[in-house]
């Protein structure tokens, strides 16, 4: 009996321990996806990856858990930083980190390019541009799920690669992640079509777009306007036809963004 509560007691000391530590984390806690190395996010948030090893007590040979949190001790929280230096120029800080030097501005708040300073410290990526987010900024209205359907316009039974939102026509339409335009045009029944390329093999696509605002080979930030939602192609109604391929494939976009 004694040492029954004894055990309870040290099971709850150490949940209080470990709640404690998360909240007291000097660090950014990073959700692991797909093609996610313990190499990778040492590059990506500039902590070396002994650090990375220590305070996450793993292996560095074992493979990530897609799903868990990794701490990244010492990587600032809300993203990644840099530090101006003599020679800088906001176009060269952009390119080198994969942004569109408007972008750059936007998310540091800076009123012109030349008003940058050495010694400055840019936000060069943010912490939540690494996962997926919603396309579109309305009520989010699902009117065909991702899977098998009878397809609503040719009646065939097949596999329905996305899932589509109700929107109307001249709708905005967001970049989901951060990445580069790989696809601007029509493509057959998707009408008028972009597609995005993300790290860890991912892309995003966003189909029947009445407008489209990107060109291929643009980086893209995260939450970035690229183009208005339509009617085109083969399609019953004004909606956004949505999709996130993996290595090509398609999978269920309710798997990696929250639909409320
Ligand atoms: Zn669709």
């Amino acid at each position: 009996m004694k040492r029954k509560l004894i055990r309870v007691f040290i099971v709850v000391i150490s949940v209080v321990t470990i709640s404690g530590g998360e909240l007291n984390a000097d660090g950014h806690q990073h959700l692991v996806q797909k093609g996610d190395t313990l190499w990778g996010l040492s590059r990506k948030y500039k902590v070396p990856l002994k650090n990375i090893i220590h305070a996450n007590s793993i292996q560095p040979t074992s493979p990530l858990q897609i799903g868990k949190k990794l701490l990244i001790p010492g990587a600032p929280v809300g993203g990644v930083w840099y530090r101006v230096k003599a020679g800088d120029t906001l176009w060269s800080i952009a390119v080198r980190h994969n942004l569109e030097p408007r972008d750059l501005q936007r998310m540091n708040g800076i009123s012109s390019p030349r008003a940058l300073q050495i010694g400055t410290r840019l936000l060069v990526h943010q912490a939540d541009s690494l996962s997926f987010g919603n396309p579109l900024r309305v009520p989010l209205v699902v009117t065909s799920q991702y899977g098998y359907r009878s397809h609503p316009v040719t009646r065939r039974y097949q596999h329905h690669d996305g899932i589509d939102f109700r929107a109307s026509t001249g709708t905005r339409v967001y970049a989901s992640r951060a990445g580069r335009v790989i696809f601007t045009g029509w493509k057959g029944g998707y009408g008028k079509l972009v597609g995005i390329e993300h790290e860890g093999d991912f892309s995003t696509w966003y189909g029947h777009l009445s407008r489209i605002r990107v060109r291929v080979g643009q980086t893209v930030t995260k939450g970035k306007v690229i183009g208005l939602s339509g009617n085109t192609g083969v399609s019953t109604g004004p909606h956004l036809h949505f999709e996130i391929r993996y290595k090509g494939r398609s999978e269920n976009p309710t798997n990696h963004i929250i639909i409320p």
